[in-house]
């Protein structure tokens, strides 16, 4: 078979060989149960490796989340606010708990969380009198939002934020850790994501005790005591210590995923910047964004095709890219959710959803791949531009 149609994938794991000598150790020692050497190993070597004081594996970026708002004390009959542009497992927690999710739009810096609509969000519901009991703000495709904004906003409203940094490992905002601004933090270990332990995720936070509270949930709220006792609601949410191995190796190449994903962003960005109507994901000043994905908008007017045009033309190839996010506000399982858009008129996070591509930008691809998915952008532009023109 000719490499000339090979499908190329938006973000396949890239494991570094050095995984099985930890899988080997826990076969050899036979910890292969959730808990053992592995997970406290891996705890400590993220905490430290972002800045936290401390970290807790578990089974997906998901229960990381579901157990941050079970510590932050999210009811039912709670609001929560979230970014919109987002995947549903930022929210769907929220449903978890009971509570009820406000969306809350982006804005065109970061993609992320518009610190103007989160601001007439807090008020909108401070005269309501019933402030929201958490903030989840994303990080998209490793973009960190502009924290500063909102955490001076949720500071003065005193609701804790939570930070669904599952795609942005290894980014940093302003010299820290993407992650490590919120009271707690989660990552996600998931098969797409920079690094990967198959699934998995982690929550980090300054609050020991916190997420001594967050294991203990989530290895069944089981109480002190020999016979099974159980006080409290729990979940069997902890990560293995054979997948914990996974991700200790990772973890040791997480650095040179980063560096291989933002060449080839750069890439994608030199070849096709200056064509008419496209643009890229911006990366905010101040800030070093994993580029997880790399993802570009295409402006119909000028590009003379739509991003719906392009992305039949790369699936035709063999070539898998993706919408951006469907915002959740616009999401049939949240019909009805409350949703506050970046202006009057204006919504930020559909104009996105309407003109984003996610490119494949996998740490592994080679540059004859990405060529494939260069020319092929390219020429579909061409094919529609009014007349010729050399590019
Ligand atoms: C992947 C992802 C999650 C969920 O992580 P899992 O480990 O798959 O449960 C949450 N939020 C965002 C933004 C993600 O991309």
């Amino acid at each position: 078979m000719t490499t000339h149609n090979k499908k190329i994938y938006l973000s396949p794991p890239h494991m570094s060989g050095n995984e099985m000598s930890y899988i080997q150790d826990a076969f050899d020692t036979n910890w292969i149960a959730p808990l053992g050497p592995h997970v406290d190993a891996f705890e400590q070597e993220l905490a430290s490796h972002v800045g936290s004081n401390a970290a807790a594996a578990v089974s997906s970026g998901t229960a990381a989340i579901h157990l941050a708002l079970r510590l932050i004390g999210v009811k039912e009959g709670d609001s929560v606010f979230c970014s919109s542009l987002t995947f549903v497992a930022s929210a769907n927690p929220i449903v978890y708990c009971g509570a009820r999710p406000v969306f809350i739009d982006s804005e065109p810096e970061t993609w992320n969380m518009s610190p103007r609509a989160l601001e007439m969000a807090l008020q909108d519901a401070a005269l309501e009198g019933k402030l929201p009991k958490a903030v989840i703000v994303v990080n998209l495709y490793g973009q960190s939002a502009k924290m500063d904004e909102i955490m001076s906003l949720c500071e003065s409203y005193d609701v804790p934020i939570i930070e669904d940094a599952a795609e942005s490992l290894g980014s940093m905002y302003k010299g820290r850790a993407s992650g490590t601004f919120g009271k707690y933090g989660v990552y996600s270990f998931n098969g797409n994501k920079i690094i990967s332990t198959s699934g998995g995720g982690m929550l980090v936070s300054d609050d020991i005790a916190g997420l001594k509270q967050a294991r203990f949930l989530a290895t069944q709220a089981r109480d002190q005591a020999a016979h099974y006792q159980h006080s409290q609601l729990g979940f069997n949410y902890r990560m293995s210590n054979v997948l914990a191995g996974i991700g200790r190796a990772q973890l040791e190449v997480l650095e040179e995923r980063v560096n291989a994903r933002r060449a080839v962003f750069n890439r994608y960005d030199e070849a096709l910047s200056h064509m008419p109507g496209i643009q890229f994901m911006p990366e905010l000043a101040n800030t070093r964004s994993n580029r997880w994905l790399t993802v570009l908008t295409i402006e119909e007017k000028e590009a003379g095709v739509t991003a719906r045009e392009v992305l039949e033309a790369l699936t035709e190839l063999n070539i898998e890219a993706r919408p951006v996010w469907k915002p959740l506000h616009l999401q049939p399982i949240f019909e009805g959710a409350r949703y506050y858009p970046y202006g009057n008129n204006e919504s930020v996070s559909e104009r996105l959803f309407q003109t984003g591509i996610c490119l494949p930008s996998g740490s592994q691809l080679m540059e004859d791949e990405q060529q494939r998915v260069i020319t092929c952008i390219k020429k579909t532009i061409m094919q529609k531009m009014p007349f010729k023109v050399i590019i």
